[in-house]
């Protein structure tokens, strides 16, 4: 049996590096930038109107009041898509709408709120000052700004933000595919009818969910019952950056997983690791295809898909490689009973003073899926450790929305 720390070290040096694509900002949605964008264009790409108005020359209409009101002629119109082609002259006014076009020899927008106009003539009934309600040429960023950074996602702002300056393709990580097997021969689908001494597979929906969050691509999903060749069977019918298989790789006789991985190619990296729970999991790599054979106990495997493959998933669209953590103080003693490691499923509660308070889910049998289901996230204590009330420790999230570093 290995340490936790020795069991990460052995999977951080069989990463493979992220594959770079080029995608069209449509498919880059939702994916990890890996290169720096910076503005082909400025914004705002012209000099345009911040208001629907009157755009005029200020010392036309420089002084003008209620009591004394300016009159200008109206000379033209500049609307969004349809810019004003001339050049406004001494006296001349330009209705303008909200985007358009400043037309040349302006330098002031006055709103239609400050106007009256009749018969072509625009009254201007206050202007407060040179260069009112415009938006300037590259006063948001100029050509060559930095707009978004190498590891920033993809969301709905970035995207909107590039396609406003007329970014089509970016460069972002490939995320990596994800093969799923689940094995047992007590196992029934979620909706199947079930009989007594069956158990639901709640492994599955859990797996796929996760590598979702994660940012990885499900390229398959299998489940198999407890038999050699059909598990042999289901790992070769497949290419996957990262099989997850779930049950069978504990000391049964009925154990699987391990035998059909090797079978196929892959060569075992570690199998067990001192820790409560996840103690059978087992890891093995064939080329660039890294093998995690999963306990079968639901929390088990969670515990162990998240602290030892998600990082490889994210870390593959290109977040550095590691794990949200958020601090707070124990609100009464934790203590680890056991002779392992224990990944203790905890809750954060906000403190009326800042910060958070950490209180452990109560019951935390590997079987028990409420302490994932109530938790935000885990301790780990050495065997025998106790966390006094008010010391401070890092949790590891759940959640892991993290901003690029
Ligand atoms: P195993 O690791 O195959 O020995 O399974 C350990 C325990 O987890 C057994 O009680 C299984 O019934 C249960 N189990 C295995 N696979 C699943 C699954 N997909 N969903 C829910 N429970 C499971
Ligand atoms: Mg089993």
């Amino acid at each position: 049996m290995i340490t936790i720390n020795e069991a990460l070290e052995i999977t951080k040096e069989n990463i493979p590096a992220p594959t770079v694509l080029e995608y069209s900002i449509e498919d880059a949605t939702m994916k990890y930038l890996a290169e720096d964008i910076c503005a082909p264009e400025p914004s705002p790409r012209f000099t345009n109107s911040a208001m629907d108005g009157y755009a005029v020359r200020w010392e036309d209409v420089c002084g003008a009041s209620p009591e004394s009101p300016i009159l200008l002629k109206v000379v033209g119109e500049s609307q969004a898509g349809f810019p004003f082609p001339g050049k406004i002259e001494k006296g001349g006014a330009i209705r303008i709408s909200t985007g358009a076009m400043l037309a040349a020899g302006c330098d002031t927008v006055i709103r239609v709120e400050a106007t009256q106009e009749q018969n072509n003539i625009v009254t201007i009934l206050s202007a407060k000052h040179q260069g009112q309600d415009i938006r300037h040429q590259g006063e948001e960023f100029k050509v060559g700004s930095l707009l978004l950074k190498k590891r920033t996602k993809i969301s709905a702002p970035q995207a909107a933000l590039l396609a406003s300056v007329g970014i089509t393709k970016v460069k972002a990580c490939k995320p990596c595919g994800v093969a799923i097997l689940v094995t047992g021969s007590e196992l029934v689908s979620n909706g199947d009818s079930i009989e007594d001494h069956q158990i639901r597979d709640s492994n599955m929906i859990m797996l796929k969910t996760a590598i979702k969050e994660a940012g990885g691509d499900i390229i398959s999903c299998h489940q198999v019952s407890d038999e050699k060749q059909a598990t042999i069977d289901a790992i070769k019918q497949t290419e996957a950056d990262i099989f997850l298989c779930t049950g069978g790789v504990s000391v049964g006789r009925h154990d699987h997983v391990k035998d059909a991985a090797e079978v196929n190619g892959f060569k075992p990296l570690f199998w067990r690791i001192r820790q409560k729970p996840g103690k059978p999991l087992y890891f093995a790599r064939k080329e660039k295809s890294l093998l995690f054979g999963l306990p079968g106990n639901p929390v088990s495997a969670f515990m162990c898909f998240t602290h030892y493959v998600r990082p490889i998933i994210t870390s593959l669209i290109g977040l550095p490689l590691g794990w949200p953590t958020v601090s707070g103080e124990a609100a009464k003693d934790i203590t680890n009973m056991g002779k392992r490691p224990h990944m203790i499923r905890v809750q954060l509660t906000w403190r009326s003073n800042g910060g958070y308070w950490i209180t452990n889910s109560e019951k935390q049998g590997s079987h028990m899926l409420t302490s994932l289901s109530d938790a935000d996230g885990y301790i780990i204590l050495g065997p025998g450790q106790v966390l006094k009330a008010g010391k401070r420790i890092d949790v590891y999230s759940y959640d892991f929305q993290r901003k690029p570093v």
